[in-house]
């Protein structure tokens, strides 16, 4: 299709995952990264993306990739805020550090982002931002306040986003994964996966393709009537 799509946090799990099909469908792939090089540049090479290394979270940042983005590409039509970090922590032990630092990359992440993105949309009246929050995000996870209020914040920006861009011909929209196989749950012990598995209704982990899938549809023409929404790709886990 030729569109330009910008991931966010796009060197590997989700994020690369999204990257590899959007890619395969004939779309030029923006693969922002931050400590990961070698794995976006390779990344890049071989789905014939480009590959930026950008904190999210530092605005003179997201501006410089944004620039270099449109020079290779032209303007983005679709921007994916996957870029996060998560933390266990007991609410007692979050330093205010770990606090900032969370709301940074998570929430003010996707500020710079999708600040930095729209004028391009704007400017062609149409465009799609699909911001990717968490299951937790809606319920809630013990030892994970910092990361839950967080991503329940990109929910609250993605609806009132939704509200404000509509009569732009923007669609906004928010996907909520449950337990997906990547690093990010590289730290959780067997015993924790096998609960976690057991706990989704579908009886399995979610896979990086399933999430791709959902953001795909979402930066469909199909989608076109969608936005505002939370899309839940939990396997049940949440309903
Ligand atoms: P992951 O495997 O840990 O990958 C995280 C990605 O984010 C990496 O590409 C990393 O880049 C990038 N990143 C982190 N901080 C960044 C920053 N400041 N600026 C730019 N890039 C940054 O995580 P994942 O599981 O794929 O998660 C992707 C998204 O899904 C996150 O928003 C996460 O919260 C959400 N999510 C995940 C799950 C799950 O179970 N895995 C569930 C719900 C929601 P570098 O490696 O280059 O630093």
């Amino acid at each position: 299709m030729g569109r330009t799509v910008l991931i966010t946090g796009a060197s590997r799990g989700i994020g690369e995952a999204m990257a590899r099909l959007f890619a395969k469908n004939g779309d030029n792939v923006v693969i922002n990264y931050l400590h990961s090089k070698e794995r976006a540049e390779s990344l890049a090479e071989e789905i014939g993306g480009m590959a930026i290394c950008a904190d999210v979270s530092q605005r003179n940042e997201v501006d410089a990739m944004l620039r270099q983005a449109r020079r290779r590409f032209g303007g983005i039509d679709v921007l994916i805020n996957n870029a996060g970090v998560a933390e266990q922590a007991l609410f007692s032990d979050i330093s205010e550090e770990m606090w900032d630092r969370m709301f940074a990359v998570d929430v003010k992440g996707v500020f710079n982002c999708t600040q930095a993105a729209l004028p391009d949309m704007i400017h062609k009246k149409s465009g799609r931002i699909i911001n990717i929050s968490s299951m937790w995000g809606e319920v809630g996870a013990s030892c994970e306040v910092h990361y839950s209020a967080a991503k329940a914040a990109v929910i609250g920006m993605t609806k009132a986003l939704a509200k404000e861009l509509a009569p732009s011909g923007i669609c906004v929209n928010c996907i909520a994964p449950g337990v997906i196989s990547t690093e990010m749950n590289s730290g959780f012990d067997s015993e924790t996966m096998q609960f976690l598995t057991e706990e989704t209704p579908l009886g399995r982990l979610g896979e990086t393709a399933d999430v791709a899938n959902a953001a795909y549809f979402l930066a469909s023409d199909g989608a076109g009537f969608i936005t505002g929404q939370v899309l839940g790709v939990n396997g049940g886990f949440v309903i």
